[in-house]
């Protein structure tokens, strides 16, 4: 609906990558053109980087409106058999077309036909037309059997009525929130809401648009944290806490996307590895092993956060230091002892003479040759906490399956998470 931005934040390519900023595009000619060609979609996904710094922004709500995208809509997927039938004989994309038939044929045999005779009747319908092999599927025979086969499609297809979702799915910016602009914006069935909250400066605007999203009824929120650019450790635990207070506070799903900074141009732009200023390597790797548990998500919950997280910002760096198949699997090496055992010892080589050299080591997150790099033995000891790899786990860890497991549901549910994991959680 828009392009650009109207900022130059440092660590975003929008500014180098669409440079002028366009407060308005016309949209619902080519939404029209879409719902033409391909039928009517379920929910809209909007890649604005900047909508609501838009003088145009009640415009643009109310052309999603008009679009079909208004708070309570519903939809009911059209005839999708009709509309590729459609696109075949006008030729538009043969092979896509053919491959959507062969699914949704075969699909509603084996899934959505329930009574056998009338199952029967549709499959000795398909292998006459040779349709139940994508091998000798055409699009002739498609055609041709189309007559036939959709009374029966049109039949038995899903005709239930699902709810509408907008997604404004690069973010939206807590500075230019208003009461007004939030009230607009709840006139869509938007989820997530997503708020950047790119470093702790910007709280107060920040749970200003999320207080004023919970007025106006918008219940899903998801936020992206990004760390490793100026910010300091705490910084993102704080950001992370201020979440899991406001959702616990305004009964709320809060779902944050800690985003690791990479620079955009130079040396460090052409791999991973980057380490801002107040960061470093074992801290880095640290927040990726809490994170690859969730698949990047942090959600709403105190629970899962403090135990993740740590129930304080001492906690929170005890983890940080943590070795990293200690974090991952935080159950099993509790249950066995070594937990307890590595922060006994931690917490005596952080008061001792040797700490100095131990943190250069644990902040290099490089624990291979160990001997080569100290010649203390108390320091040898403790550092084979780190030695222990993710392969010499051969138990299954009840609890990080279950959180995976958890979040797995949780992606699969929303397509539009799903679409926010495009971080770097590994
Ligand atoms: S406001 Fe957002 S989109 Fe605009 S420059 Fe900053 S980070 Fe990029």
């Amino acid at each position: 609906m828009t392009k650009g931005c109207t900022r130059k934040c440092s660590f975003c390519s929008v500014p180098i990558l669409e440079p002028t900023y366009k407060p308005k595009i016309n949209t619902i000619d080519k939404f029209k053109e879409i719902k033409d060609r391909f039928g009517e979609q379920q929910n809209l996904l909007l890649m604005d980087n900047n909508v609501l710094a838009s003088p145009q922004f009640v415009e643009i709500i109310d052309e999603i409106k008009a679009m079909g995208f208004y708070k309570g809509a519903t939809f009911v997927e059209p005839n999708q058999f009709e509309i590729a039938i459609k696109n075949l004989k006008e030729g538009f994309n043969d092979i896509a077309f053919i491959k959507k038939c062969f699914y949704l044929l075969n699909e509603l045999l084996t899934k959505r036909i329930k009574n056998k005779d009338k199952a029967e009747e549709f499959r000795s319908i398909l292998d006459s037309y040779h349709l139940l092999n994508i091998k000798t599927t055409t699009k002739e025979n498609l055609i041709n059997s189309f007559p036939e086969l959709n009374p029966l499609f049109e039949k038995y297809r899903d005709k239930t009525a699902k709810a509408r979702y907008v997604d404004f799915n690069q973010g939206t910016d807590a500075r230019y929130v208003t009461d007004e602009l939030m009230n607009k914006m709840s006139e869509i069935p938007i989820r997530p809401l997503r708020v950047a909250f790119d470093y702790l400066g910007m709280e107060k605007q920040y749970v200003n648009a999320v207080r004023l999203a919970a007025k106006y009824d918008i219940k899903e929120l998801s936020n992206y944290l990004l760390y490793n650019f100026k910010d300091k450790p705490e910084e993102l635990y704080r950001r992370m806490e201020i979440n899991i207070e406001l959702a616990e506070e305004l009964n709320l799903h809060i779902f944050s996307f800690p985003m690791k900074y990479i620079p955009l141009f130079g040396e460090d732009a052409k791999h991973r590895e980057y380490v801002g200023n107040h960061w470093n390597k074992k801290y880095i790797r640290a927040i990726q092993s809490i994170l690859n548990v969730t698949k990047g998500i942090v959600a709403s919950g105190r629970n899962f956060f403090e135990r993740a997280f740590g129930k304080d910002v001492n906690e929170f760096y005890e983890i940080l230091h943590m070795p990293e198949t200690y974090i991952v699997y935080r159950s099993l090496f509790e249950e066995t002892g070594l937990t307890d055992i590595w922060k006994s010892e931690f917490r005596a080589i952080k008061e001792s003479n040797f700490w100095d050299e131990v943190k250069i080591i644990i902040e290099n997150s490089d624990f291979k040759n160990l001997e080569d790099k100290t010649k203390n033995p108390d320091i040898l000891s403790f550092l084979k906490h780190y030695t222990i790899t993710r392969d010499d786990v051969n138990e299954e860890d009840k609890e990080v399956e279950k959180i995976r497991k958890r979040y797995n549901n949780l992606i699969k549910k929303d397509k539009f998470v799903n679409l926010t994991l495009t971080y770097d959680f590994e």
